[in-house]
């Protein structure tokens, strides 16, 4: 990891920074460029705009990670339902991504997974028959088992659950081979958790290594399951490599799904959706925008300059 993204991740864990930042979120460029809105009806209005104008389908996120205290635990949980009835009154998808760390596995198992159960339960009730999950995300791997038992506990309970996967870590072909015979979603990304001793090397070895999960994501055992691809990446190299494996293996373009960070690559985002692809964008919305958006700048060194003006006098 470089010098660059160990002092964003540093930034994201200071406390002093966050409450410094969510008093000015209202003018800054970072929470504008990557936050889809303060609230459940300012995001759901985001997403209502991107499908309208662009096709391009939502995923909602309330922000807020590892977190312990009950009553900011019981609150994420209760955004993430309310995005859920939003969505479905607003006829759009009901798909909300939640990390386990901040819907109770800081404080306990058991509470987690009853409020990922009430997740999913929300998002039954309120689903219209689109593509309707709760997508978990994939946090370090001190929570990494955990996440995966909590998918397969949702499935086996009736749930319309969904999980991401990180193509860096060497283990991650063993989860894809049982995921791929479930009717499930499933999120590929490279893995904002890097971990040298579980890792794969490098960017090359970690690029060939989402080429090769791919491959078992779009195998016709997959097919066959009605297992939903998810390939959770900016990366137009990889795009196009996964374009040309769906084509010769049979899938339609709307059989798949390109998911992509909500202000990153927006006209790539327009591009693959004018090709005729799915593409979904995580829509992050709420006002712990800090440690979120700070990461995005050490993903890309070239949005530190909206971090300049966010500390600026703008
Ligand atoms: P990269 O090689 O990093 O980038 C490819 C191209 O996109 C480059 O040209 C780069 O300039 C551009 N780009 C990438 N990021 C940015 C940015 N922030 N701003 C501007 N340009 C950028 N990680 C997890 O560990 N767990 C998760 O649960 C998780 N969920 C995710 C969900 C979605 C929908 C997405 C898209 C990512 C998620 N991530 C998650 C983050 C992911 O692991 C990567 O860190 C991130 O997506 C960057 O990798 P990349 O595939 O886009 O490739």
């Amino acid at each position: 990891m470089s010098l660059f993204q160990r002092t964003t991740i540093a930034l994201a864990r200071s406390p002093m920074m966050g409450r410094a930042m969510r008093a000015m979120a209202a003018r800054s460029s970072l929470a504008s460029r990557f936050v889809g809105g303060a609230d459940v009806d300012a995001a759901v209005g985001t997403a209502l705009r991107l499908r309208e104008a662009h096709g391009i389908r939502a995923s909602l996120f309330y922000l807020g990670e590892y977190v312990a205290d009950p009553a900011a635990i019981e609150h994420n949980v209760t955004q993430s339902i309310a995005a859920c009835e939003a969505l479905g009154r607003a006829g759009l998808d009901v798909h909300v991504s939640v990390d386990p760390t901040a819907i109770g596995y800081m404080d306990s198992d058991a509470r987690g997974e009853a409020n990922a159960r009430r997740i999913g339960a929300a998002v039954s009730r309120a689903a219209g028959g689109g593509q309707d999950w709760v997508v978990l995300d994939m946090e370090d791997s001190g929570i990494r088992d955990r996440t995966c038992g909590l998918h397969r506990g949702l499935l086996e309970a009736g749930l319309p659950a969904g999980l991401t996967l990180q193509a860096r870590r060497r283990r991650t072909p063993e989860d894809l081979h049982w995921a791929i015979r479930q009717r499930t979603s499933l999120r590929l990304v490279k893995g904002a958790f890097p971990e040298r001793e579980l890792d794969h090397d490098g960017r090359a070895r970690i690029d060939q290594a989402y080429l090769d999960a791919a491959s078992i994501m779009l195998s016709p055992e997959a097919r066959k399951a009605g297992f939903l691809p998810v390939f959770g990446t900016h990366d137009d190299r990889l795009a196009g490599a996964i374009m040309t494996m769906a084509r010769e293996r049979g899938w339609a373009p709307d059989g798949f799904e390109f998911e992509m960070l909500y202000g990153v690559r927006p006209d790539w985002q327009r591009a693959l959706r004018g090709l005729g692809y799915n593409v979904r964008v995580y829509l992050p919305f709420g006002g712990d925008w800090w440690p979120y958006a700070i990461r995005r700048v050490g993903e890309n060194p070239r949005n530190a300059w909206l971090l300049a003006r966010s500390l600026g006098s703008d």
